[in-house]
């Protein structure tokens, strides 16, 4: 704490790995003995950059860049870029910490990484953000490359930055190659990727469900968010014959008793990814309830699948959620619960997927993607949704194997933090002192 002061997010994700990796660290001396968690706590390497620019009018605008390259045991730095005024560097080193564990979960050789700035790509214009985006490559090119770090996208980088991102990188260094993840089609990227966060937490919750013989036929819904991650898990589950009820954005939540079926959902992704609207504009147009500045957790719900960021259910939102009948909390969104929060889900028993393994899907196929750059191929659509259902399914079992309790009770979120050590910590070791 003394040596981070502030980065509370950062303090929160490495105190509840190490809560779940005490006994197991104690149990295995040979990790204790190379301070294996004390190594993995600091960034192998942080990079804080300017990124000036000029918006419209003519005026020159500063904001600031990151990359935080946590770890590269197992494989290149990989994890994605967010662009939100919220970014700080205790943000992205929490993200990027909670990435090395996932990457390592998804069975795939990659390490962790995570990157941004605080810049808010709402309300720019396409020239702005373009312009932005080559500044922050102008940078960051100098320190990343296809075998060195791979970012992606993350919170405000979606297709449209990652193009932006991708052209000056290519400009700046004269070479076509997989340096980043998320990409157009057309340029390199694979299919299923912008599902791929969704469709995953969708099959992992669906794993956790069939330990109950249960699924998602007419379950009841609630997603938070409406960004990329919400809208394919909303898909998905309204695929599998569930009945989505809810989605939100910083302003607030709509609810839609009758549930969001696929043309509703078309609306959404025009809302969201065309227009780049409120949606707010989606109760006005089916005539639902929109609760502003409000988050969906006290709508009666089977299962929540929050997609929108970090520390968005607390204690009390548990606890309702529980009161309600929910039986399955499974995380689209990056450490979406507060530590208080996935107390009341284990103290209650529910089936609860933390983030580092529930929503990996989407790196799972960011890795695939990078293996078809290196092949030069394009697998199909069927061929990389059934490699990351596979995946999903063996990230599932792992967390059972290392976390399921003398009383049959699977704890998801210690199986996946000790899934996720051992195979960096064994790495590690082999590696020497570095
Ligand atoms: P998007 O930018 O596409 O969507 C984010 C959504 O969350 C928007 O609806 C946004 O609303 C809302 N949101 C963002 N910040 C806040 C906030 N502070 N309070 C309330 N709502 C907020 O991002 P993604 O869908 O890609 O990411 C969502 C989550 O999933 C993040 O935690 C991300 O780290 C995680 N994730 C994403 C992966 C991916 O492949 N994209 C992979 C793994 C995890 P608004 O438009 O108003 O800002």
């Amino acid at each position: 704490i003394n040596r981070n002061p502030g980065e509370v997010e950062f303090h929160q994700a490495v105190h509840e790995v190490t809560e779940s990796l005490l006994d197991f660290i104690e149990d295995n001396p040979k990790y204790k003995n190379a301070k294996i968690l004390e190594r993995m706590s600091e960034a192998e390497r942080i990079i804080i950059f300017r990124v000036p620019w000029v918006d419209d009018k003519g005026n020159i605008q500063v904001n600031r860049g990151y990359r935080v390259e946590m770890n590269s045991a197992i494989g290149p730095y990989k994890g994605g870029l967010r662009f939100h005024p919220t970014v700080n560097l205790g943000i992205l080193k929490f993200l990027a910490f909670e990435q090395v564990f996932k990457n390592s979960l998804t069975t795939l050789p990659m390490g962790g990484g995570k990157g941004g700035s605080d810049f808010d790509p709402k309300q720019k214009t396409d020239g702005e953000v373009m312009r932005f985006c080559q500044s922050f490559m102008t940078e960051l090119s100098k320190h990343i490359g296809p075998n060195t770090d791979v970012p992606a996208g993350d919170i405000g980088v979606g297709g449209r930055e990652i193009g932006f991102l991708f052209g000056q990188y290519k400009r700046l260094r004269n070479e076509f190659t997989g340096v980043l993840t998320g990409k157009g089609r057309e340029w390199g990227g694979s299919l299923i990727r912008p599902e791929a966060t969704g469709y995953g937490n969708v099959y992992f919750a669906e794993e956790m469900l069939k330990t109950q013989n249960d699924n998602f036929k007419g379950k009841i819904v609630s997603i938070s968010g409406s960004g990329n991650v919400a809208q394919f898990t909303a898909e998905k589950i309204i695929e599998l014959g569930g009945k989505v009820v809810t989605l939100s954005d910083s302003s607030g939540f709509i609810y839609d008793a009758d549930g969001i079926d696929e043309e509703k959902l078309k609306f959404v992704m025009r809302l969201k990814n065309i227009k780049r609207g409120r949606i707010e504009e989606y109760a006005k147009k089916f005539g639902v309830e929109y609760h502003p500045n409000e988050r969906p957790w006290k709508i009666k719900c089977d299962v929540a699948l929050p997609s929108a960021t970090q520390n968005e259910i607390n204690k009390e939102e548990a606890e309702l959620l529980i009161k309600n009948g929910c039986i399955c909390v499974s995380e689209g969104a990056n450490m979406p619960s507060t530590p208080e929060a996935i107390e009341v889900y284990l103290k209650n028993k529910i089936l609860f997927g933390p983030g580092k393994a529930a929503n990996a899907g989407g790196v799972s196929v960011s890795g695939l993607e990078m293996s078809q750059n290196s092949l030069r191929l394009s697998w199909t659509r069927e061929e990389v949704d059934a490699q990351l259902k596979r995946i999903m399914q063996d990230i599932h079992t792992t967390c059972v194997k290392y976390g399921k309790n003398k009383d049959g009770f699977v704890n998801y979120m210690d199986g996946a933090n000790i899934g996720g050590f051992v195979k960096v910590a064994e790495a590690m070791l082999a590696q020497g002192l570095v």
